[in-house]
């Protein structure tokens, strides 16, 4: 049984005292029952990281990053490495979001980089995939996928793959309100759990979470996460609100 993940995505989102608000109202919506059946993770700014892993000691809630460079270190000016956010120390890092493929370049060669160097360095990974609008509507979905997949993290053993779960996110349904039907959702799912089995073997694939990612709200959730392979959220604008939030994760 692979237990569900609710991760909050809050991009470039709220300033330091705005978040610790929005933190605190988290914490005190998400009850512990909730957590034993659902893992959450809150992915905020850089900004936020020390001070929020302070007020999350012991609270269940787990913290992440919403990005790190590729590189170990050195001359990369403005960039953070994976090894400064285990410093905090956070313990997962987003790679792969398709605001970062479009408006910073990142290319799967670059993001296969960025996995690895966070499993380096003790961080889990949520890599996300997902095709554009135009991609589906000329049926190259499937490939585009697939790709994605196999060049981002095709190459994991067995052993990195306990500490990487996937998030499909159409791009055409990221922050548009157009969600994807649960149909249409669990279709790429069980597509991309068997290309873990081409990558991997079964027992991986069994294994992997995979979160759907796109305009989940408290009123879809329930009906996207009762399909068999989609295992939770990635949550953008809902996961701004600590009652839409909680909301998910009690779906
Ligand atoms: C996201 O950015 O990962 C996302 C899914 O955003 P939203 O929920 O706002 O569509």
């Amino acid at each position: 049984m692979r237990k569900r993940l609710v991760a909050g995505n809050w991009k470039m989102n709220t300033d330091l005292n705005d978040g610790f608000l929005l933190l605190k109202d988290i914490l005190n919506e998400v009850r512990e029952a909730e957590l034993e059946k659902c893992d959450v993770h809150i992915y905020a700014p850089f900004t936020h990281l020390k001070i929020f892993h302070n007020s999350l000691n012991g609270s269940g809630l787990m913290l992440g990053a919403q990005n790190c460079h590729q590189e170990e270190s050195g001359a990369y000016t403005g960039e953070i490495s994976a090894q400064m956010l285990a410093s905090i120390p956070v313990q997962s890092v987003l790679v792969g979001h398709s605001e970062r493929r479009e408006y910073c370049g990142e290319t799967n060669e670059i993001l296969a980089k960025k996995v690895n160097t966070a499993l380096a360095n003790g961080l889990k990974v949520i890599y996300c995939f997902g095709e554009t609008l135009e991609q589906r509507e000329s049926g190259e979905h499937f490939n585009v996928v697939k790709q994605q997949l196999i060049e981002g993290v095709g190459h994991l053993t067995v052993e990195q793959w306990q500490h990487v779960t996937l998030a499909y996110e159409p791009v055409w349904a990221i922050g548009t309100g157009k969600t994807a039907s649960a149909e249409q959702a669990q279709e790429i799912h069980e597509y991309a759990r068997k290309i873990v089995i081409e990558m991997s073997n079964d027992g991986v694939a069994d294994a992997t979470r995979i979160l759907y990612g796109g305009s989940v709200k408290p009123g879809n959730a329930g009906h996207l996460f009762s399909m068999e392979d989609i295992d939770g959220g990635l949550i953008g604008g809902a996961a701004l609100n600590g009652e839409s939030f909680a909301g998910i994760i009690r779906a």
